[in-house]
């Protein structure tokens, strides 16, 4: 009804308040940038509850949070998240990458969280302003960037499985360097059956923090037994490769009609993660019209098969962090796959990584880029 509160706070209520000077961090050494350990200066915050709706949006000092213990978010996970980057072209502008893509996820995962929605546009222009505010700690680079992290939680201090009555929509943001400072570095991977990481049904489509801490021990257990520095997540009886770690994982080869194809897992099992580099990639091979790509599943056997028959070309995760990132061996029930992703310097791979990279720091002009 027209007297219920606002559907969404407003980008003209932001109020800013500024750092003092002696507030201010000193930026760190831009060649020694260890990921998501820096932050900038200032902070989104905005506030909702079940009476009033959402509050004003507010850019302030970053600072800690004070929650009662009985806070939803401390029990039932109520969390999400999302990453993002602000990118200074080669023309010192400072862009955004597709924010839209991330709202719509972030969206459709507060919603499947039972947190509140909101409109998109409107906190796309509060990121702008934030990102304005902290123009200086967007790297002048033009391989490294300023990482954002919007993050929504349920603050209700009360236990019970309920809907959470009080939330916090926030941002916080830090520089992030290089992810190869020295070229490609492929990853090897640890394929492990037993172990899930979404199923049909469950939540694997949306970006909540509840489906990241159960694979953090995994991680672990392909680093220190197996010296994989990413897990592959495999799905179903036939062994569907799913996932890379955090990224999307996209396969060139020769399929059994004997085409060239770039396949990836489709979105319509609700198992996969819409990754924005995702997304883009599929837009970029598809504008190249030389090869076939597919949205559809793959499984081991075909991996296996394609091996031996010299058709696998590249193997490779797609996601905000690393754009692209090549594989050259998956361990699987006991075998060691070696995949030629870099053998003749993983050239579909490598195309898209300069498209892409080429769009977001502004060589090639862009609608995906908006200008902060
Ligand atoms: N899959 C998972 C599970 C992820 O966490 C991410 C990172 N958000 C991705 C894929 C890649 O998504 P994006 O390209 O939007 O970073």
């Amino acid at each position: 009804s027209s007297t219920s509160s606002p559907t969404s706070f407003k980008f003209s209520d932001l109020e800013v308040q500024q750092c003092k000077p002696n507030e201010m961090a000193p930026k760190p050494d831009p060649n020694n940038l260890v990921f998501g350990h820096h932050f900038a200066d200032h902070m989104l915050e905005i506030p909702w509850n079940a009476d009033q709706g959402w509050g004003k949006p507010v850019i302030c000092p970053v600072h800690n949070f004070s929650f009662h213990p009985a806070a939803k978010v401390f029990h039932y996970a109520v969390e999400l998240f999302e990453g993002m980057k602000a990118y200074r072209g080669y023309d010192q502008k400072v862009r955004l990458f597709r924010p839209d893509c991330n709202m719509e996820r972030m969206r459709s995962t507060a919603i499947r969280s039972s947190l509140p929605d909101f409109d998109g546009d409107e906190m796309i222009k509060c990121i702008q302003k934030l990102v304005s505010v902290d123009k200086e700690w967007v790297p002048h680079s033009t391989t490294s960037t300023l990482y954002l992290r919007p993050t929504f939680i349920g603050t209700e201090p009360s236990l019970g499985v309920s809907v959470s009555r009080e939330a916090l929509l926030y941002v916080i943001s830090g520089p992030v360097g290089p992810y190869y400072p020295t070229g490609f570095k492929p990853v090897h991977l640890l394929a492990d059956p037993k172990y899930v990481r979404a199923w049909e049904g469950g939540c694997g489509a949306y970006k909540m923090g509840a489906n990241y801490a159960p694979t953090i021990n995994i991680q672990l257990e392909a680093l220190e037994k197996h010296h994989c520095q990413q897990v592959l997540w495999l799905y179903g009886p036939e062994h569907q490769l799913t996932e890379v770690g955090t990224m999307n994982i996209f396969m060139f080869w020769v399929n059994e009609q004997g085409e060239r194809e770039l396949v990836t897992p489709p979105l319509d099992t609700g198992i996969i993660l819409p990754g924005v580099t995702r997304r883009s990639l599929i837009d970029l091979a598809r504008k190249w019209g030389d090869i076939k790509v597919s949205e559809r599943t793959f499984n081991m056997k075909d991996v296996t098969k394609a091996l031996n028959e010299n058709r696998l070309l590249e193997l490779f995760g797609a996601g905000t962090a690393c754009v692209v990132c090549p594989v050259e061996k998956i361990i699987y029930q006991g075998d060691d796959l070696h995949i030629p992703t870099m053998k003749d310097g993983a050239p579909i791979t490598m195309k898209l990584y300069q498209e892409l990279t080429d769009i977001q720091y502004a060589k090639t002009p862009s609608d995906w880029m908006v200008e902060v």
